[in-house]
């Protein structure tokens, strides 16, 4: 028999990509969505596919998704213009979201993967941050509702591996970036690769110089089945250690796409961190992963993916009544 996952968040950007990976390993997939944030084009080519079953449901309501041996929880919004306007779903998927899904690997004696982020650790006063570093968060600010809810999530998971004997895994995903990311999320890499390709100018918030580090998606699915497959309860740091400036990405963006587009400086928005950086050391000793893709190439290789998406959108807003 095929073993069995859950991946709540199935139609989100790394769930869809994390549902593929799985049936490429031989595993039966039910992906959860509640279609808040996620859509179903992330998914559209799995249609046929015997071994995945979509199942639109809410997780912050209990629900039932068949008998399963592995649960990968990664459902939420996940940019800071997504979470901000879905605050209270934010806090509700971090929290009651949460406990569904453990609540299902308990009743299945599954193994449970939390997607956590480095948005834990806040904006940051140790650098790079390692897993045994706290965080410096504001836990009433704008940010919070993820920043807390992902928190949240971490403790529930630690709680239900203590005290219920949950076979738990903690995921710490630094910033991501692919195919399939929506290019009005807001997130920078979209946003740059939509401005530069319509020759718009590029955004940078503050002066640019504040840093992230940038892990292109297939690692980090990479990262994640590692993970699943080893024996560590603690949070693992999963991300690209190349630490870059807002203001060096956006020039990257620019020269990649080989676009005319200059940059405008904007305002940067409250608590910004102003540095990011894994610090990998655990994952690769643990789990002997290592990220491959460096980001000139990883933006070469979804260069194609955002040109598609941004004439589509183009052509659907020329299409749209006045
Ligand atoms: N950013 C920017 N211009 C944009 C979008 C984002 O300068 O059009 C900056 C943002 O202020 C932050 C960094 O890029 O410093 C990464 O932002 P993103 O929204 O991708 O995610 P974050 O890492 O903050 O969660």
């Amino acid at each position: 028999m095929r073993p069995r996952a859950l991946v709540t968040g199935g139609a989100g950007f790394l769930g869809s990509h994390l549902a593929d990976a799985l049936l490429a390993e031989g595993y039966a997939v039910v992906a959860v969505d509640n279609l808040l944030t996620g859509r179903m084009s992330n998914i559209e080519h799995l249609r046929r596919e015997g071994n995945f079953e979509f199942l639109q449901l809410d997780i912050n309501r209990q629900f039932e998704c068949g008998e399963v041996n592995y649960v990968f929880h990664l459902a939420s919004p996940a940019s800071p213009v997504d979470y901000m306007v879905h605050g209270i779903e934010t806090l509700k998927v971090g929290s009651l979201g949460t406990l569904h899904a453990l609540e299902i690997a308990q009743k299945n004696h599954a193994r449970y993967l939390l997607a956590s982020t480095s948005e834990c650790y806040g904006d940051p006063l140790e650098h790079p941050q390692k897993e045994t570093y706290w965080g410096n968060v504001n836990s009433i600010g704008p940010r919070s509702v993820y920043d807390e809810a992902k928190r949240f999530s971490e403790a529930l998971t630690m709680a239900f591996h203590r005290y219920h004997a949950v076979d738990t895994r903690i995921a710490r995903v630094f910033n991501t970036y692919g195919p399939r990311m929506q290019v009005n999320d807001g997130r920078v890499i979209p946003n740059f690769m939509k401005q530069a390709l319509r020759g718009e100018d590029l955004t940078v918030y503050g002066d640019g110089t504040q840093t992230r580090s940038f892990c292109y998606v297939s690692d980090e699915i990479d990262g994640l089945l590692h993970l699943a497959a080893s024996n560590e309860h603690f949070p693992v740091n999963l991300g690209n250690p190349s630490e870059f400036t807002i203001l060096d990405c956006a020039q990257r963006v620019i020269q990649v796409v080989g676009s005319q587009s200059q940059i405008r400086f904007g305002k940067l928005p409250q608590d910004d961190p102003k540095q990011r950086r894994p610090d990998i050391t655990k994952a690769n000793r643990l789990l002997g992963w290592n990220p491959k893709i460096d980001l000139d190439s990883g933006l070469r290789m979804c260069l194609d993916y955002f040109r598609d998406a941004v004439s589509s959108e183009t052509a659907s807003s020329l299409r749209a009544p006045l």
